[in-house]
């Protein structure tokens, strides 16, 4: 059976007449750069994110670019956040002249460790980015309530929770600032590369529409060095017909999920992600953490299971960010997690049987790992071999 990792065909065919329609729509207004479509679709989700403001913008790094230059973030500042995530997070701190400092994150989470973040905490810290990854806030009210105390804003890396909440809250809602991406695979995905900033703060909202637009509040009135950062019309009309879709989208992905953790949470040696209380996980990925992730990952490839890894080299590690004068980083969790995480196939439209075949076959891996550690012991009852029963189990 092939389980890819994604299928964007199989999202688009069920919606393709109401899809088509909004491209038409387009191209029969040539509404292509910003405009009317991109103004109803910054009006519709700013309202599903429970924000007052959303601005459209070319990239989910974009969105976060403009937050940290919209908050004034520059050269000889720092902003805290993780080393496990997209490497998008950290390179849009860089891209502002700041420092990123990366700071560890929670074992069961793999989300910001609030600890870490106050023990980061330098007079120069001008941000914090916590990234709500795979589809989980992170812990904002222990975050939030450092950030307050410290009096530094919270710009809330959302681009894989569309629709996560946190104690009833969306993501997005929670910081001054949320960051969105709409790149195609994410849970509301364009045609292409779209991003946006969500915000209740109206000031910063205008900000981020000037720097998207040349610096220019009004045309040929230049206030500032902005850049090119507008959204499409055709990824404003298409992810307009989507959003109605997304609820729906994460309840597929939340059901699927649960049916990969009845089928794996009880299999030694896995780790399956786990949905904290008081949080609603949208399961952009849904990432298992175990020993011997390579050799698993090539064994569902031989079975025609794609899966992926997020992300195989934390951001701190990467040849980037080497600073031969500074002492190495060492973050444990972040570390020692990334060596195991495998993201197996999820979306929406993928069928309980292919997800029960894919749980089939980790199911044999495991039980065939676990034999070959009895032999390879030398205590194992070589003469008496286990059960098939004692062997998963034992
Ligand atoms: C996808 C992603 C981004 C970047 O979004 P783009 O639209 O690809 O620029 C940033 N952060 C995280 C956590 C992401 O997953």
């Amino acid at each position: 059976m092939k389980v890819p990792f994604l299928d964007l065909g199989a999202q688009y065919a069920p919606i393709r007449a109401e899809v088509d329609q909004a491209l038409n729509a387009v191209f029969s207004s040539t509404a292509f750069a910003g405009g009317p479509f991109v103004a109803s679709f910054e009006e519709a989700f700013a309202d599903y994110v429970n924000c007052e403001h959303a601005i459209g913008v070319g990239s989910g790094t974009e969105a976060l670019w403009f937050a940290l230059l919209a908050l004034e973030v520059g050269p000889g500042d720092e902003v805290i956040t993780v080393p496990n995530s997209f490497f998008a997070t950290a390179e849009a701190i860089s891209i502002c002249g700041a420092r990123p400092v990366f700071v560890d994150v929670s074992p069961d989470t793999l989300t910001m460790n609030p600890k870490a973040l106050e023990a980061a905490i330098t007079r120069k810290t001008r941000a914090i980015i916590p990234v709500h990854l795979f589809g989980q806030m992170a812990d904002m009210d222990p975050i939030l309530a450092i950030a307050e105390r410290h009096d530094i804003p919270i710009i809330e890396d959302a681009a894989q929770a569309h629709g996560a909440l946190y104690r009833g809250k969306p993501a997005g809602s929670l910081g001054i600032a949320g960051c969105f991406s709409f790149y195609p695979g994410k849970n509301l995905g364009a045609p292409g590369e779209a991003g946006a900033v969500t915000t209740h703060d109206a000031n910063l909202a205008l900000q981020i529409r000037i720097l998207r637009d040349h610096g220019q509040a009004v045309k040929h009135d230049h206030q500032m060095v902005g850049w090119n950062g507008r959204m499409d019309g055709i990824h404003g009309a298409v992810l307009n017909t989507k959003l109605p879709y997304l609820e729906n989208w994460n309840e597929a992905r939340r059901s699927h999920a649960e049916l990969y953790r009845k089928r794996l949470a009880p299999l030694p040696g896995l780790q399956v992600p786990i949905e904290q209380v008081g949080r609603r996980h949208v399961f952009h990925i849904y990432a298992l953490r175990v020993q011997g992730r390579d050799e698993l990952m090539t064994e569902l490839a031989q079975r025609g299971v794609q899966c992926a890894i997020h992300y195989p080299v934390p951001i701190h590690k990467q040849a980037a960010y080497q600073d031969g004068n500074a002492p190495a980083l060492h973050l444990p969790v972040a570390e020692a997690s990334a060596p195991k995480l495998l993201s197996l196939p999820l979306y929406p439209e993928l069928k309980p049987i292919q997800i029960n075949y894919v749980c089939d076959q980790i199911e044999r891996w495991v039980e065939r790992r676990t034999v070959k550690s009895r032999i390879g012991r030398p205590s194992s009852r070589l003469n008496s071999r286990p059960t098939r029963r004692e062997a998963t189990h034992g």
